[in-house]
């Protein structure tokens, strides 16, 4: 009988654990061990407003980040139409965002299969530049997912410790090499790679400039809020259990410690737009480093010609988006190892 097929994730972010969910439901009979320093609610997925948009993913192909979201979004759309959105912190919510700055908004790349979308009328924009104190020159609307990343992670971990083939190591790497001669011994091995920001430190210059852009917020109890809006002041974005305020985008900036003057600037930025936000209760503020490349790295590399590491990380402002889509991709790089004519393992 030849041996049982394993998976070694390393990183139990949105990543790590959509890809270590879709292997578990690719191949249940597969052992799966997660290996990571942190598990939720400590990634920085945990941190992250979980609004559906793709956001901060430098010059990663128009085409993939079309295809990793869609299939993302369609995943959103099905576990919410599936009575399971409660579970997995998922809502489905009207989105504006509006600009004053010259140059106006980007047309999204996604504006085809996203529902409703649609530019905002002249007479909108006065609407709301009134309400704002703001003269707008451009703005869009559509209907979006948010995903509250806690939830999420903690359904795939449940479904995951259900199992007798998955198990759960908390343990910091320093190098790949660490992993690797474990995998080395087991002769059906297949490391997927998805330590966000700490594939730096794992694996030293990768060529694509990875880097930490953090992002700063405030978590508030406004469960009147169902809208999604975004300006050049702050954001809103309503969650399941809160709604999240946001945000700063300090790029190289690796401070994991709350600011009080960037908790006042959100504040002023997101009261501007909706005054009653002034009076929700504080749940509290977060840091956290989005892992910021020049685009996603998404692909498999041979160690030594024995080892096969698929690499998934870099998803910078974009990770809870793509994750489900990435994972797909991480699927379909896998299988060719498994059962493919030219399967070395
Ligand atoms: C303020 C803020 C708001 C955001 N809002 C959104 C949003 O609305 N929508 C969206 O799509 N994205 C958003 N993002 C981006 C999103 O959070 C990231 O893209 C996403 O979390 C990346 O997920 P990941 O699984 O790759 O990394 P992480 O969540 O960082 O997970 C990495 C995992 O690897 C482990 N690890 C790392 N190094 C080591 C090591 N050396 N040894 C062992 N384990 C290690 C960690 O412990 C962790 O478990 C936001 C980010 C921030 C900071």
């Amino acid at each position: 009988m030849p041996p049982k097929q394993k998976f070694i994730i390393l990183g139990a972010g949105i990543n790590g654990l959509s890809c270590a969910y879709r292997l578990h439901q690719r191949y249940p009979d597969a052992h799966l061990e997660i290996i990571s320093d942190r598990f939720s609610p400590d990634t920085t997925s945990d941190v992250a407003a979980g609004l559906w948009e793709p956001f901060l993913l430098g010059d990663t192909p128009t085409e993939l980040v079309r295809k990793w979201s869609h299939e993302s979004y369609h995943y959103f759309h099905d576990l919410w139409r599936s009575g399971r959105a409660d579970e997995c912190g998922i809502s489905l919510v009207p989105y504006v965002a509006v600009t004053a700055k010259v140059d106006g908004l980007e047309e999204p790349i996604w504006k085809d299969f996203a529902f409703g979308y649609g530019e905002l009328s002249a007479q909108r924009l006065d609407e709301l530049g009134r309400e704002h104190g703001v003269k707008y020159v451009s703005g869009n609307e559509f209907v979006t997912f948010t995903c509250e990343p806690t939830r999420l992670l903690q359904f795939y971990t449940s479904a995951l410790q259900r199992s007798t083939g998955v198990t759960f190591r908390r343990q910091k790497i320093t190098t790949l090499g660490e992993i690797l001669p474990a995998a080395d011994t087991v002769p059906n091995a297949i490391v997927i790679n998805c330590l966000g920001l700490g594939s730096s430190q794992v694996l030293g210059d990768d060529g694509g400039s990875l880097a930490a852009t953090r992002g700063q917020i405030r978590r508030v109890e406004a469960p009147w809020m169902f809208q999604v809006l975004i300006s050049d002041a702050g954001y809103v974005i309503p969650n399941t259990g809160a709604v999240t305020l946001g945000g700063t985008k300090q790029k190289g900036d690796c401070d994991l410690l709350v600011r009080e003057g960037d908790s006042e600037g959100i504040s002023r930025g997101c009261c501007a737009l909706v005054p009653g936000l002034g009076r929700a209760p504080v749940v509290g503020d977060l840091v956290g480093l989005r892992p910021t490349r020049s685009s996603v790295r998404l692909e498999l590399e041979w160690i030594d010609g024995v080892v096969p590491v698929v690499h998934n990380y870099g998803h910078g402002g974009g990770g809870i988006t793509l994750a489900w889509g990435c994972a797909g991709h991480v699927l379909s790089l896998v299988q060719p190892l498994i059962n493919g004519p030219g399967s070395k393992l």
